[in-house]
C-alpha cells in the first residue's frame, strides 16, 4: 500500500469515528508519526495533503526540519530530556509529553518570540515504569504550567497501558477526558487531548481525542533505528 492510500484509509476511519461520536468534522487532527521514517516518506505524505507530523527524537526533529522546508506543522511527541530542548524549541509547534516544571521552563526559555504549545503528559494507567504525572497531581501541575513564560499549556496527553483489544483502552481515554473536563471546570486551558495511536485511535476519538498520533497505519512498519 502506498502512503497516500494508507492516509486515505486512516482519514476515512477518523471521519467515521468522529461522526459516530457526534462530534464536529474538524474536531480531530491527525498527527502522522514519522519517527525513523525517511524524509522521502514525509514528503510523500505532505504531497497527499498531510500537514501535521510527529517526531520522537530531538536531533532527528532538528535534522528533518532543516531538510524539509514545506509549511508543515511539527509535533514533538517523545520523552524529552532537558538538555535536548535546544533541538526542539522553536521548531515544534506543540510538545506533547511535558510532565515536569523544569522541562516546561526550559522549553519556555528557548522558545524565542513565539511561545511553544505544550501538553501535560499524564501517566493515566499509573504504571510505575512510565513517565508522566499521576492523575491525582495533574491539575495542580497544569495550573503551575500556565504561569511559565514562553509556553502555552493547551491540554493533556497519554499513552494508556498496552492492551490486546483496542476497546480495553477506552477506560483510560475516558479517564483522561474526565481529568481535562475537571481542569476546564476549574478554569484551566485543557482543550486538547492527545490520545490514540494506530491500533486504537478510533476508540480514542470516541472518548474525545482532539489529536491522534498515527504512525504505522500511515507509513507501514518502521525501519530499525540507526545509531
Ligand atoms: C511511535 C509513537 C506513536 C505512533 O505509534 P503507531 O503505533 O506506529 O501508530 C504514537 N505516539 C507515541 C508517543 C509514539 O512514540
Amino acid at each position: 500500500m502506498s502512503i497516500a492510500a494508507n492516509l486515505d484509509r486512516v482519514r476515512a476511519t477518523l471521519r467515521g469515528a468522529t461522526a459516530a461520536a457526534g462530534r464536529p468534522a474538524d474536531a480531530v487532527r491527525l498527527v502522522a508519526v514519522s519517527k525513523i521514517q525517511p524524509v522521502a516518506a514525509i514528503l510523500e505524505a505532505a504531497a497527499a495533503g498531510q500537514v501535521d507530523f510527529g517526531e520522537n527524537y530531538a536531533q532527528e526533529l532538528r535534522d528533518k526540519t532543516a531538510e524539509i522546508t514545506l509549511p508543515v506543522c511539527w509535533h514533538f511527541i517523545g520523552a524529552l530530556q532537558r538538555n535536548k530542548v535546544k533541538y526542539v524549541a522553536g521548531r515544534a509547534t506543540l510538545v506533547h509529553d511535558v510532565d515536569n516544571l523544569p522541562l516546561a521552563e526550559e522549553i519556555g526559555k528557548r522558545s524565542g518570540e513565539r511561545p511553544t504549545g505544550i501538553l501535560l503528559g499524564v501517566n493515566i494507567g499509573e504504571e510505575p515504569q512510565k513517565s508522566g504525572v499521576l492523575p491525582k497531581d495533574a491539575l495542580a501541575l497544569a495550573e503551575a504550567m500556565t504561569r511559565i513564560p514562553g509556553v502555552t499549556l493547551q491540554g493533556l496527553m497519554c499513552i494508556p497501558p498496552a492492551v490486546d483489544e483496542p476497546s480495553a483502552a477506552a477506560p483510560y481515554f475516558a479517564a483522561l477526558a474526565d481529568l481535562a473536563a475537571r481542569g476546564r471546570a476549574a478554569g484551566l486551558p485543557l482543550h486538547e487531548l492527545s490520545m490514540g495511536m494506530s491500533h486504537d485511535y478510533a476508540v480514542a476519538i470516541q472518548h474525545g481525542a482532539t489529536l491522534v498520533r498515527v504512525g504505522t497505519a500511515i507509513f507501514g512498519a518502521r525501519p530499525p533505528r540507526a545509531g
